[in-house]
């Protein structure tokens, strides 16, 4: 059983995050913040893939107005992403950002100290959190000095004194993230600055890459921090045509945590010379199947009756190929036997039929705070 970290929670819009809440999973649109159609429209796309909260570049002030169109096009809550420039976080907090992203030690080097203060009243006055994004490539010169290069503890350092630097502004309505491009430096900075802060945080390989070794890698980096309990919100970054894969990516690895349900867990065994079906071609067509099913169910795809029960045990429902025909297990006990044809069919059927355990409707299950 996962025990996650205690932290201290804050809203972003409606969504709680850290604490005792779900670990929330977000995204960030990759259309150009002035084309305000493509934006509104890839914010919904993303929030009908269960994404829950939607960050936006907003890097000018013709950025910071689609912002506030966008905010009146949508719900779902939206943070403003700034760098450099303080007067387009002031121009979207005052458009209704649900929170901003900004990396304080580049406002500083921008523009100064004022401009921090004048961002962090405004995030005050309307009550909304600000994260403290640390990436690698972001470190105060001082810091890249003292540590050599960017390492976990120059990324963990800068991050903190950032922090120290809000609440000695009377600010602590605060998310942070240090983020990396390779595991073993996001793992370690992550854990880091677990140790030192409460502050709910944001995890992400950034620029993680694309297709497997970008899921790989975000798995592995975001994953093992949630196994070990650390981490309050996420964001699977990857270079991705479709920002949809992000949000399925991050439910991916909370359901292979069983730290949250969302729709079905589907296993599937390997194949091997035992098979009695095509199991690559079935397992895509049960994946794709199930691409419209919403229930947390179990679901195993086993290629041959010799191991197949045993090994779907587990699983609420299970297929299990035969010769031409397909067998179906409940709980691991045998329920049917139907033509291979219609095993999809029958798949969906039984789905249909389903009704989860209330431990199962209670997900983030094994997910505990300590
Ligand atoms: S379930 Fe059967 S086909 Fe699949 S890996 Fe096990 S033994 Fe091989």
């Amino acid at each position: 059983m996962i025990q996650r970290r205690s932290t201290r929670q804050v809203m972003v819009g409606n969504v709680a995050v850290g604490g005792d809440a779900p670990v929330a999973v977000q995204s960030m649109c990759s259309t150009d913040t002035r084309d305000i159609d493509a934006t509104v429209a890839q914010i919904q796309a993303l929030e009908d893939a269960g994404c829950e909260i939607v960050r936006i570049a907003v890097p000018t002030k013709e950025a910071a107005d689609a912002f506030g169109e966008i905010r009146l096009q949508t719900t779902i809550p939206l943070v403003a992403d700034i760098h450099f420039d303080y007067r387009p976080a002031l121009l979207a907090i005052e458009k209704g950002a649900d929170k901003i992203r900004i990396n304080p030690g580049n406002i500083i080097n921008a523009d100064g100290m004022r401009a921090v203060r004048l961002a962090v009243d405004a995030a005050k006055e309307r009550d909304i959190p600000i994260r403290v994004g640390v990436n690698a490539g972001s470190i105060e010169q001082k810091l890249l000095d003292k540590y050599g290069y960017p390492t976990p503890e120059a990324a963990c350092e800068s991050a903190v004194n950032h922090v120290h630097l809000l609440e000695d502004l009377g600010f602590d309505d605060i998310v942070v993230s240090v983020k990396f491009s390779d595991v073993p430096r996001m793992v370690d900075a992550y854990r880091l600055l677990s140790e030192r802060i409460d502050y709910p945080l944001h995890l992400g390989v950034t620029e993680a890459g694309a297709a497997m070794p970008a899921y790989i890698k975000s798995a592995l980096g975001i994953g093992s921090l949630l196994a070990n309990g650390i981490g309050d919100t996420l964001r699977v970054s990857l270079t991705t045509a479709d920002k949809t894969d992000e949000v399925v990516a991050g439910f991916e690895i909370l359901k292979a945590l069983e730290i949250r349900s969302k729709g079905p867990l589907l296993t599937a065994c390997p194949s091997c010379g035992r098979a009695q079906v095509d199991l690559p071609a079935l397992g895509l067509q049960v994946a794709e199947a199930l691409k419209h099913v919403d229930k947390p169910v179990k679901v195993a795809v086993m290629g041959c009756a010799v191991n197949g029960p045993g090994e779907a045990a587990e699983a609420d429902i299970a297929v299990v190929g035969g010769r031409g025909v397909g067998m179906l297990y409940i709980k691991g006990k045998p329920s049917r036997r139907v033509p291979e044809h219609e095993v999809i069919r029958a798949l969906l059927d039984e789905i249909a039929a389903w009704e989860p355990s209330p431990e199962a409707a209670q997900f983030p299950n094994g997910a505990t705070s300590r």
